[in-house]
Parts: C-alpha cells; sequence; structure tokens
C-alpha cells in the first residue's frame, strides 16, 4: 500500500488524487493559499533538509522547524525536505 505526502506540510493520502485535491496550511503562497504538492522522493525511514541537512523521522515533523540556512535568511523560512 502506497503512501504519497505533501512536500510542504507532511500530509499523507493514499492516492494522489485526494493529496493534491484539498489545500495546504503550509503552502508557500500562504496557508490555504494552494494544493498540497506531491512528494516525488521515495518513502524513507528518515527525511533531510535539503539546505542544512536536518533530519526527521517525517516530513511533517521537519517541515516544522524553520531553517537556519534558508535563502531567504536565516529562520525565515522552514526546512524544505530533500528527495
Ligand atoms: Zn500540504
Ligand atoms: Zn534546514
Amino acid at each position: 500500500m502506497a503512501n504519497f505526502y505533501c512536500e510542504y506540510c507532511g500530509s499523507k493520502a493514499s492516492t494522489i488524487t485526494d493529496l493534491t485535491a484539498s489545500s495546504c496550511h503550509r503552502h508557500p503562497s500562504g496557508a490555504g493559499k494552494g494544493k498540497h504538492k506531491l512528494y516525488e522522493g521515495s518513502e524513507k525511514s528518515k527525511y533531510s533538509c535539503k539546505y542544512c541537512g536536518t533530519s526527521a523521522s517525517t516530513i511533517s515533523n521537519l517541515v516544522a522547524s524553520s531553517c537556519h540556512r534558508h535563502p531567504n535568511g536565516s529562520n525565515k523560512g522552514k526546512h524544505p525536505v530533500a528527495l
């Protein structure tokens, strides 16, 4: 059974259709301003931040905290998950 995750917030759905049908509370344009975006990496036991390498056991835990190496400035954004 496959799970699909949102790259921005880590929400999980059993189909891509379900995932991308609902709005994302961590969308980069603002909470609820867009739909969940499919995370195209494979399911892992540990997810890492693209910029600083911080890792967490779930995407939602990773993207919940601020990134000190974010390109917009230190702690100006959340850790984005690497593929
Ligand atoms: Zn989302
Ligand atoms: Zn980071």
